[in-house]
């Protein structure tokens, strides 16, 4: 073999070898062009679909996961990923796309653990919530001194403080009233942004179960709530303790990650200590009008925030090496949502009840079963008494007990109540995809009175 063709035979090597994963900042036509190569490679178990554009007009698209893609099977919990929300936080992107890829993978390799997954769940990747302000960061580059430079969207506009404010609401309300799925403003469409906008119509499209957000600027596993309770501003850096009704829950979540991730777990990261690599978000800073805490409060959703490293925009070479420290944690957290309880609220006649709300007693936060009559309540290992109740129909309480491994059936078979109230809407089991969610009471229309204390450190 003449010496030329040693070596170009050597290349063909080396590049069969670095050809599947490729390590690389992807701007918006290649991260598309990426996501297609992904349904390409795997068209049975994938699918692409766009949830809005952005302010400048690009698509906000998702990479969807599952056995049937486009259907809800029923029993079958939905679950996201959602990464690049601050344009120049850009590892949770790389890393969403190196999962896509990851995941096709794996799964064309006959893995069991990712065969189990993709086929008992359904998978959905928003690798950039803020494309515009990411090709304003790219074009700083990495390493930029323009810390802030592309957080924001093309109106200048911080996504994670554009939500509508539930929180003040729960607050408010902390000795009664609703506990879950709390009304929208009436003009909420007003006040937020079009990426906003998108990915609000599209938790609520779907009955997502377990949900994260990808930053960076620490690394960190952060649950809610986000926003103090705190009425005043206080000097002091950490404010206090903000826990959800679900709070052993959500330290159980952010902990899979943390010790799942290569660091995160060691606490000492960034110049910061957050002991188990986890926080409270409003005991770290307290911030109004997030992701995170609109989702605990307006869906089924429980969504964590993730910082996964210290540099918002890490250089080329350090992404193998993040991706690494990453991937088993993000299979794990995944994981996570087949736990605690799940089943079907049924009528007499065996029709689906969508939105009967599913109570756990001792935790003050129902979540409600879906258009399928499908519902999923995560749980820690336990004894709980669970009640299922829909208006018209006699309320249903079991108790069940809870154990560490796959989540328990529980169906519920509701009998009508007599005499007879408003009936709740009846779903066929060929359902259409997406739920429809109930009117609802407007909230009380209250003067935003308290305006919570400021970050303190540059935010994530
Ligand atoms: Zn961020």
């Amino acid at each position: 073999m003449s010496g030329l063709l040693l070596v170009s035979f050597h290349l063909l090597l080396l590049f069969k070898l670095v050809a599947p994963v490729t390590f690389r900042h992807h701007r918006y036509d290649d991260l598309v062009r990426t996501l297609y190569k992904v349904h390409n490679e795997c068209p049975y178990i994938t699918r692409v679909y766009s949830i809005g554009r952005s302010v400048k007009g690009r698509h906000l698209y998702v990479l969807e996961f599952s056995d049937y893609p486009g259907i809800h099977e029923p029993l079958e919990p939905e679950v996201k990923y959602v990464g690049n929300m601050h344009g120049n936080e850009v590892l949770g992107r790389e890393l969403l796309l190196q999962l896509a890829e990851f995941l096709c993978e794996e799964f064309r390799n006959g893995n069991q653990r990712i065969v189990r997954l993709v086929e008992g769940t359904r998978v959905h990747i928003l690798p950039s919530m803020n494309p515009d302000g990411y090709e304003v960061a790219v074009a700083q580059g990495a390493d930029s001194s323009g810390y802030l430079v592309g957080r924001n969207n093309a109106n200048g506009v911080d996504l994670n403080r554009n939500f509508p404010d539930l929180n003040t609401y729960i607050y408010y309300n902390k000795h009664g009233g609703p506990n879950h799925h709390l009304p929208l403003p009436d003009n909420w469409k007003s006040q937020v942004e079009p990426e906003t906008q998108a990915v609000i119509h599209w938790i609520r499209s779907f009955n997502f179960v377990l949900s994260a957000n990808l930053h960076g600027g620490a690394v960190v596993a952060n649950y809610p709530y986000d926003k103090s309770l705190e009425h005043r501003v206080r000097g002091f850096r950490r404010t206090a303790n903000s826990p959800t009704p679900d709070d052993k829950l959500f330290q159980k979540l952010a902990k899979i990650y943390s010790y799942a991730h290569g660091w995160m777990h060691q606490g000492w990261n960034c110049g910061d200590y957050f002991p188990d690599g986890i926080t409270n978000g409003a005991s770290w800073y307290s911030l109004s009008k997030g992701m995170q805490d609109f989702n605990y409060l307006h869906t089924n959703c429980f969504e964590i925030t993730l910082e996964l490293s210290c540099n918002k925009f890490p250089r080329q070479e350090e992404l193998q090496r993040e991706w690494l420290g990453n991937r088993e944690a993000l299979i794990q957290f995944l994981e996570q949502v087949h736990q605690g309880i799940k089943g079907m609220v049924l009528d007499e006649n065996h029709n689906n009840l969508a939105e009967a709300v599913i109570s756990v007693s001792g935790i003050n936060h129902d979540i409600t079963s879906g258009d399928h009559g499908d519902y999923f309540r995560l749980l820690l290992p336990g004894t709980y008494t669970v009640t299922a109740t829909a208006p018209g129909f006699e309320p249903e309480t079991v108790t069940v007990t809870v154990g560490p491994g796959e989540p328990k059936l529980v169906n519920f078979h509701l009998k009508r109540s007599m005499p007879q109230a408003t009936p709740t809407r009846r779903v066929p089991n060929s359902g259409h995809e997406g739920r429809v969610l109930p009117k609802k009471v407007q909230p009380r229309a209250r003067k935003e009175e308290m305006e919570m204390k400021q970050p303190q450190r540059v935010p994530t």
